[in-house]
């Protein structure tokens, strides 16, 4: 119906806080975000929340901070009334997680509301309510602090109420928002309650201790430290890629302690995995990103859940450079493939998993003086003696006792200079899959294939940093007879299939002839690389190549081209693996997060053995 008026009139005040509440309370969740935030920004340092029905019925939040003094009360819940900004420039830094001075007066106007106070000052608390038309004030009992409850929400708006979902529904989101402010505030102690019994107590502790707490103990021995500080801080925790999962379940980002969900983040930490994480996995992580509050605005969304950074370029740029340099170094933390060896030993009975201890990888060729020239066969002969076990591990039974440290090959190993070749040497293949060898610490079994793409990865990485892939002629050109959406993408990316060394021409609408591959890959089919190099460009839809789909697209080469399993390698071929492995960046897991080579020690293979006991 078109009204026949067209008068221009303010709305009721009433109305204006039902209008900004749609915004602000969705669901008993967005309540529980708001007065938890308001306790945090009051100075609590204990915070209990009670919630019935999933906090349909009632959410009591009470807190141990400054309190609201008497006639500051009907302040508290007046529209745009707030303790925490005075002006336009406090605005630009905020510093409160409140400053919009909404919540209270949104909230009350869709639901029962009473506030309980006392300021230290106070002799008593005062006690305010919505219960009947207006606010009535009245002296109360109560502790310092502020007690809020709200009761029967959406009880005078049905529409709204019939949008909320079932009690253990609307119960996990109200979990999930204090689990943010939780993993936010790790000094403040929190306690919920649900229908009268206790279901969470954080004790105030530190960053390290709360995400355990909260995401849990799994999820923090499988994650990577994570602390970055260069014009911007990233710190927390993140999975390691062999832990990632399909869904993930705990992803939380903060910027200034503001939990926030944001596509741009989300996108850096995603471009950060991609390297080692098969595109449907994900990782989970906690991570606090601390920035000037001048360089990001908070007031982009009434639920303050989205932020504007004012360089996001900066930002993305930094999160991508953080990440990636701390999963670069994975070697250096336990990752699952300890945490395989851990179960195993465990089994074994044993307590070895926090000993294992994986050797250094990554010494980049140049930077190792034993690397600096092609090694000598009489060098290698030299190594091999020095790492003889006779040397190294004097292995009668019993001889070594696994309580003392002192004995332990470890303890030998530390005595020596560095490890020169941190994965040994080959000693067998089995079943034409895993390479077996044996170094200073004790067995090295390596998956060849995830081993070898992950090298041929890297190496077409490098390459391509320099423009261009070299490439090899082929000495007979193949014809291939390709479909139409390949042909498509053969033409339409020739500039993007020529920087990564192929050279072709177009023969007709359904043929090509090749002429060069990548020289990296010259071992590999040249039709069927092409093939799927074609296929990936075409599914990806892009005729030129971003470094996404550039790098999704050389590990489709590198895994094309990646020694298969069931080929037998010779012993001198399977240490120039080991070699390649060891001079590679990221040589851990193969592009799709698994990992690449486990170690067992000495130690660990005796207590599977029982030996020495
Ligand atoms: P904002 O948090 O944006 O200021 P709110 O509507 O959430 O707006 O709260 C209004 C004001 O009420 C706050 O600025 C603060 O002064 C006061 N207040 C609300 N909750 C508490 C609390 N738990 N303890 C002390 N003061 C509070
Ligand atoms: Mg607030």
């Amino acid at each position: 119906m078109i009204p026949n008026t067209s008068a221009i009139a303010l709305l009721p005040d009433h109305l204006i806080s039902q209008i900004a509440a749609g915004e602000v309370v969705e669901r008993p969740a967005s309540i529980v975000k708001e007065l938890v935030e308001n306790a945090i920004d009051a100075g609590a340092t204990q915070i209990t929340i009670r919630l019935d029905q999933g906090g349909i019925a009632r959410i009591s939040i009470q807190d141990d901070g400054i309190g609201i003094e008497a006639e500051q009360l009907p302040l508290a819940v007046t529209r745009h009334a707030t303790s925490k900004i005075a002006s336009f420039e406090d605005l630009q830094g905020v510093g409160t997680f409140g400053f919009r001075g909404e919540a209270l007066a949104a909230i009350a106007s869709v639901a029962q509301m009473t506030i309980i106070s006392r300021t230290l000052q106070a002799t008593h608390a005062t006690a305010i309510d919505n219960l009947q038309k207006g606010w009535g004030q009245a002296p109360s009992a109560g502790s310092i602090g502020t007690l809020i409850e709200v009761r029967n929400l959406f009880f005078s708006t049905p529409a709204r109420r019939k949008f909320l979902k079932l009690e253990t529904t609307e119960l996990g989101h109200c979990i999930a928002a204090i689990d943010r402010q939780a993993l936010a505030a790790p000094h403040i102690d929190f306690s919920v309650f649900h229908n009268g019994k206790l279901i969470r107590h954080y004790s105030a502790t530190d960053q390290t201790q709360r995400i355990t707490q909260v995401i849990g103990s799994e999820f923090f021995a499988n994650s990577l430290p994570i602390d970055h500080q260069e014009v911007l801080s990233l710190q927390g925790r993140s999975s390691v890629p062999t832990a990632a999962k399909s869904r993930a379940d705990s992803q939380y980002f903060f910027v200034n302690g503001r939990a926030v969900r944001d596509k741009l983040l989300s996108h850096a930490l995603r471009m950060a995995y991609e390297d080692v994480l098969h595109g449907a996995l994900q990782p989970n992580y906690c991570l606090f990103l601390a920035i000037d509050p001048h360089l990001v605005d908070v007031n982009v969304h009434p639920s303050k859940t989205e932020v504007r950074f004012r360089d996001s370029r900066l930002v993305h740029s930094f999160v991508v450079q953080a990440m990636r340099a701390a999963l670069s170094h994975t070697a250096k933390a336990m990752s699952s493939p300890a945490s395989v060896i851990g179960e195993i030993t465990q089994s074994a009975n044993t307590q070895l998993t926090s000993e294992i201890n994986r050797p250094f990888l990554y010494t980049k060729l140049g930077q190792n003086p034993l690397f600096a020239q092609e090694t000598s066969l009489p060098y290698l002969q030299f190594v091999q003696q020095a790492l003889t076990p006779s040397q190294e591990y004097v292995g009668t039974p019993g001889s070594i006792d696994p309580a003392s440290p002192s004995s332990s090959p470890a303890e030998t190993r530390g005595a020596q200079p560095a490890n020169p070749l941190p994965l040994g040497f080959a000693v067998a293949q089995i079943h034409g899959v895993y390479i077996l060898a044996q170094n200073t610490t004790g067995l090295v079994i390596v998956d060849m294939h995830a081993a070898h793409e992950r090298i041929l990865y890297e190496q077409l990485k490098t390459a391509l940093e320099g423009q261009q892939v070299e490439s090899q002629s082929l000495l007979v050109p193949i014809t291939a007879t390709l479909n139409g959406e390949s042909m498509e993408a053969a033409q339409s990316g020739q500039d993007a299939l020529i920087a990564l060394g192929f050279a072709f021409s177009i023969a007709s609408d359904t043929q090509l002839v090749l002429r060069a591959v990548p020289r990296l890959l010259s071992d590999a089919d040249p039709t069927q690389l092409l093939r799927d190099v074609l296929c990936e460009m075409a599914a990806s839809g892009s005729t030129y190549v971003l470094e996404n789909t550039r790098n999704q697209l050389l590990s489709t080469m590198a895994c094309h081209a990646a020694v298969r399993a069931n080929r037998t390698l010779t012993i001198p071929e399977m240490n120039a693996l080991l070699r390649q492995m060891e001079c590679t960046e990221r040589a851990d897991q193969c592009n799709h997060g698994r990992p690449t080579w486990i170690q067992f020690s000495m130690r660990e293979l005796d207590h599977l053995f029982l030996r020495g006991r």
